[in-house]
């Protein structure tokens, strides 16, 4: 069983780039700034303050990533408040928030919101003509799990 959750034709973009990353993630910015300007951009603290002053406009700041920025986008995501993420991590790094990283990327898939870790893939995403349109994101339907059946007995 599935549901739907209709994303907007204005999406809400979460931004995070690990430290090596950011330079790739701003070059990648400034190359879709057209595309970018027509959504709404959020982001942990210090790729939020990057890409301001790369776009040279505004974007929600989260905290930093490893002081709980992660898990501030994790949640918006369970709560329906993200729409597209952009996340590049780094594959080279040890991460002294790795278990944010692994919950973040794990929230993503489970509530199927379109996700690029690589330059690549989120140059893909933004020429997709989902990105000007409406769309249904298929979600699982979390029911049956909500209403599963938890023995309560003590033997
Ligand atoms: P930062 O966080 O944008 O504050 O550097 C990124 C991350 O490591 O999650």
């Amino acid at each position: 069983m599935t549901t739907t959750r209709t994303i907007g034709a204005r999406k809400r973009i979460a931004v995070v780039a690990h430290d090596h990353k950011k330079a790739d993630l701003t070059e990648w910015a400034i190359f879709n700034k057209t595309t970018l300007a027509k959504h709404e951009l959020i982001a942990t603290g210090t790729t939020g303050k990057m890409l301001e002053e790369s776009l040279d406009r505004p974007v929600k700041k989260l905290l930093s990533g490893p002081l709980g920025g992660d898990q501030q986008i994790g949640s918006m995501i369970a709560q329906g408040e993200i729409d597209v993420m952009i996340f590049f991590w780094d594959p080279m790094e040890a991460q002294p928030h790795d278990s944010d990283v692994k919950a973040l990327l794990r929230l993503g898939v489970a509530w199927n919101i379109p996700m690029a870790c690589d330059r690549s893939t989120a140059d893909f995403l933004m020429t997709s003509p989902f990105m000007h349109k409406e769309y249904d994101v298929t979600i699982p339907d979390y029911n049956s799990y909500l209403s599963r059946n938890i023995k309560t007995e003590t033997v």
